[in-house]
């Protein structure tokens, strides 16, 4: 790397090799930054640029069973993508969901994980928005800017990438990553439970150079997903009464993204009241737990907000509650978003209740533009308007990833934060 900044910037090189000789021991991610901040432009040449990458990964080699750490391989990156080098990622319920609750048999072996942050390692050919050592936040929902969806201010639902047509296997049928001669499917186009991933460059944001990435590393799904169905899906009003069911990382995002457009009420909605300390923390300003009443809990909802509530999500992935938050909203113009996930069962609800007024929508990534509305995320912490670290309740290493997977499973987290490469 110091060759790179000798051929780009002989003046630089010089401070930085007096500094070093006055006892000051820079490392490659300092060098890194330095470029970036520096405002060169300079091409840093990798080691292992254009080489398969040997590295550690959490394999999911089959449904329902415990993740296994292996060493993989990782191609260099084709036309028009990024290898990344993954620096921290969260666990999310969606990868719980593929692993325990979909347990589609196509959808294995699989390297899951899509909640990531890291470093751009090397790009391919016809790459031009992204160099060797941006900070990067892999997307799982595109933005290619071209198809009809994209060019759409309505949808986020571009047309390339997994979500196109896989959404039962929730990954494209081209990998980059191997074990053991096996293709490793790549969960939701992203790996991020891996030490390098490959992704196409559409599906890739480059984010602040000073922003920390094992926090904004949520911003890859749940804070966003959660914070976007308030905001942007739902567009909760100021003044408003909302009621968020599920108190995880996606419903307390929703919860902060009500209060961020200036609800009045936020009524926090779980069966696990060890959640609600946590969701006062985001914005709520009452708690109901399902399990201390034995009417339906529409019927308290509609009793605390006569007749109901301007607003509610759903961030729970069971059929079963999506009823009832639709038929927690008001008549005339409640709105409710589905932003839970699961594939496995029909919904079900009364016509009148849609003939009376509300309305029943979904949101995929909180409905922002991916490539945009990150970035933009990232400059919304580091402008203290949106709040992360909150979330993050446990922090660990790669290999310990089936004792988060067991936090969750469990209720016990609401974020783990898994550090991948030193
Ligand atoms: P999580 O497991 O951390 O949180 C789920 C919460 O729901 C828990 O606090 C649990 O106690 C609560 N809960 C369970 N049953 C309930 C019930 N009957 N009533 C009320 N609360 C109940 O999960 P998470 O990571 O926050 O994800 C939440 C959901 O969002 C999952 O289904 C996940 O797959 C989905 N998700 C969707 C998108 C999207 O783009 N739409 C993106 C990310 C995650
Ligand atoms: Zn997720």
């Amino acid at each position: 790397m110091l060759k790179t900044i000798q051929r780009s910037s002989p003046h630089l090189h010089s401070c930085i090799t007096s500094a070093s000789a006055a006892g000051f021991q820079p490392n490659c991610l300092f060098l890194q930054q330095l470029l970036q901040t520096s405002g060169l432009f300079y091409s840093v040449e990798m080691a292992t640029a254009g080489k398969v990458i040997r590295c550690k990964a959490a394999v999911a080699w089959e449904p329902n069973k415990p993740l296994v750490i292996e060493e993989i391989e990782v191609a260099p990156p084709q036309a028009n993508e990024v290898r990344i080098q993954i620096v921290a990622t969260g666990v999310c319920h969606t990868d719980l969901y593929h692993l325990f609750e979909g347990m589609h048999k196509d959808g294995f072996p699989a390297v899951l994980g899509h909640e990531g942050a890291g470093i751009v390692e090397s790009v391919g050919p016809g790459v031009t928005e992204f160099q060797p050592g941006d900070k990067v936040i892999p997307l799982f929902v595109s933005q290619c800017r071209e198809c009809r969806f994209c060019k759409s201010p309505k949808t986020n639902q571009c047309v390339k990438g997994w979500a196109a047509e896989r959404y039962d296997v929730m990954a494209l049928e081209e990998t980059r990553l191997s074990c053991k001669g096996k293709k490793l499917l790549q969960f939701l186009g992203t790996s991020t439970f891996s030490e390098y991933t490959v992704l196409n460059q559409i599906a890739v944001a480059k984010i602040d150079p000073a922003a920390p990435l094992d926090k904004v590393c949520l911003l890859g799904c749940g804070v966003c997903t959660g914070f976007g169905a308030a905001v942007n899906t739902a567009k909760v009003e100021a003044g408003s009464t909302c009621a968020v069911f599920g108190l995880g990382a996606v419903g307390l995002a929703a919860v902060m993204g009500c209060k961020f457009a200036g609800a009045k009420r936020i009524i926090a909605v779980d069966i696990n009241p060890e959640k609600f300390e946590k969701a006062k923390v985001f914005g709520a300003t009452e708690f109901v737990n399902p399990k201390d009443h034995s009417r339906p809990i529409n019927q308290v909802l509609a009793e605390m907000t006569d007749g109901g509530v301007d607003y509610s999500l759903e961030c729970v992935g069971n059929v079963a509650v999506m009823r009832s938050a639709l038929e927690s909203c008001v008549k005339g113009w409640g709105v409710s978003v589905l932003v839970g996930w699961t594939d496995l069962h029909d919904f079900a609800a009364r016509p009148i209740q849609l003939i009376s007024g509300r309305t029943w929508k979904g949101t995929l990534f909180g409905g922002f533009k991916s490539k945009d509305g990150v970035p933009e995320m990232v400059k919304f912490y580091l402008d203290r308007k949106v709040k992360l670290d909150e979330f993050i309740t446990h922090s660990m290493t790669l290999e310990k990833v089936n004792e988060a997977v067991e936090l969750m499973k469990n209720g016990q987290c609401i974020r783990t934060v898994l550090r991948v490469s030193p």
